[in-house]
């Protein structure tokens, strides 16, 4: 017989999660309700102290690294093994919500009170992570505590970026760890059993369903392009229609075609979400148009399929014109670990919460960091799929759901079933 039925979901504190929401959105408060904290700001420093306060409070040990990541280490029963990393990010875009990597964050912390207050210490080590500049408005692109961690790209390389003002992450990462009082340094990329990242959807499925956990079975792959199509500018009344080089038209007849190619499979994203005109007058032959094209898939074969159908239709379609078409970002789709989305399904599951399988549209820290160990995500509704926005909110019932399952499946994680 167990000793007790009880799981470590069972002391998760929903009003305290709530309010830690809430306290931490006070950091670069707008006054319409959202948050504007950029990455290794002053407000985001105030944040980062809170959660360290928080942290000492329950006896964690902060530590950081050169670009400023925050960790907060509760130690297992094995102090060397790997330990079980959980987390997300707590800088926002300028018109950002209180949710958005907060709940990441704050839920990391909760699990660990919760199993602290259940009283029976795990194997691994568990650490409370929050990754520097993940939203990359300040500091673009984003990803950067992320990639320095796991080594996708150089903190040397890093640290150049530069904010509007010509500040480089360098420097305002020794601003934020200038104020650091007793918290030692790291490496970067220390060996890591798994890591697990709860965030909000940022998408509409999970309340459309009706489910409160989304199980995340991978990041969909994405290719960005800009299409430039120059032709040349005539007199709307005077110039004959088959001797025009009318941009415009070539533009429309390519994103069509575009259109058309991408119809199936019918969950193929597709947006041409921006298009200038030039000159952009109501009776002259317009001379350039400019569009951009954002492609995502689950799977890499249809992407790639689409990406050269993209290049096909451009070409065939330009007519008298010229086309340039360039691709600005390209980033595989990838499928996360089977035994982390098996442990938070069986989590989820174990304490009778629906939970259904979903891909994120969206890019977040867990692509790095799937590269480096096993990783899984949990996501949560949000209203209306609304984020980076004021707007965005998520009910306090499925915070309180998410971080549930999160603790009970870091509980299996660090307790070494199943083993790693
Ligand atoms: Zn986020």
């Amino acid at each position: 017989m167990p000793q007790t039925n009880r799981r470590p979901s069972d002391f998760v504190d929903g009003s305290r999660l709530w309010d830690r929401h809430m306290a931490l959105a006070r950091f670069g408060a707008r006054e319409d309700g959202g948050v504007d904290r950029p990455a290794l700001s002053g407000v985001e420093a105030d944040a980062r102290a809170q959660i360290v306060a928080w942290g000492r409070e329950l006896g964690l040990r902060p530590f950081t690294d050169a670009v400023a990541n925050l960790f907060l280490r509760y130690e297992g029963r094995d102090p060397s093994l790997a330990p079980i990393l959980v987390g997300s990010h707590i800088d926002s875009q300028p018109t950002g919500g209180k949710f958005d990597g907060v709940f990441g964050v704050v839920a990391a912390l909760e699990a660990v009170q919760a199993i602290i207050t259940q009283g029976e210490r795990p194997l691994r080590s568990i650490e409370v992570v929050a990754w520097t500049n993940e939203e990359g408005s300040r500091f673009a692109p984003g990803m950067t505590g992320s990639e320095a961690f796991t080594g996708t790209r150089s903190a040397k390389e890093l640290f150049k970026i530069q904010d509007a003002k010509g500040v480089t992450i360098q420097e305002a990462a020794e601003a934020v760890l200038s104020r650091d009082i007793d918290i030692p340094h790291r490496a970067l990329g220390f060996p890591v059993a798994a890591f697990l990242e709860a965030h909000i959807e940022q998408g509409p499925v999970l309340e459309k369903a009706g489910i409160p956990i989304g199980v995340v079975s991978g990041i969909q792959g994405t290719r960005r392009y800009r299409v430039r199509v120059t032709g040349e500018a005539a007199h709307a009344g005077t110039a004959l229609r088959a001797e025009r080089k009318d941009a415009l038209m070539a533009a429309i007849r390519m994103i069509s075609a575009i259109d058309r190619a991408a119809l199936e499979p019918a969950d193929t994203m597709l947006t041409v979400g921006l298009l200038n005109v030039s000159p952009n007058a109501p009776s002259v032959v317009p001379a350039e148009a400019f569009f951009s094209i954002d492609l995502r898939h689950p799977q890499d074969e249809i992407v790639d399929q689409v990406d050269s159908e993209i290049r096909r239709i451009t070409e065939a379609e330009k007519g008298p014109c010229e086309v340039a078409l360039t691709q600005i970002a390209h980033a595989r789709s990838l499928t996360f670990a089977t035994e982390i989305r098996a442990a938070i399904t069986r989590a989820a599951q174990r304490i009778d919460v629906p939970s259904m399988d979903i891909y994120s549209a969206a890019g977040h820290d867990a692509r790095q960091l799937h590269y480096w160990c096993p990783t899984g995500m949990i996501f949560i509704p949000c209203h209306e799929g609304i984020s980076h926005s004021p707007e965005e909110w998520a009910e306090p019932e499925h915070i309180t759901a998410g971080a549930r399952v999160l603790v009970d499946t870091i509980w299996d994680l660090a307790t070494g079933k199943p083993p790693l």
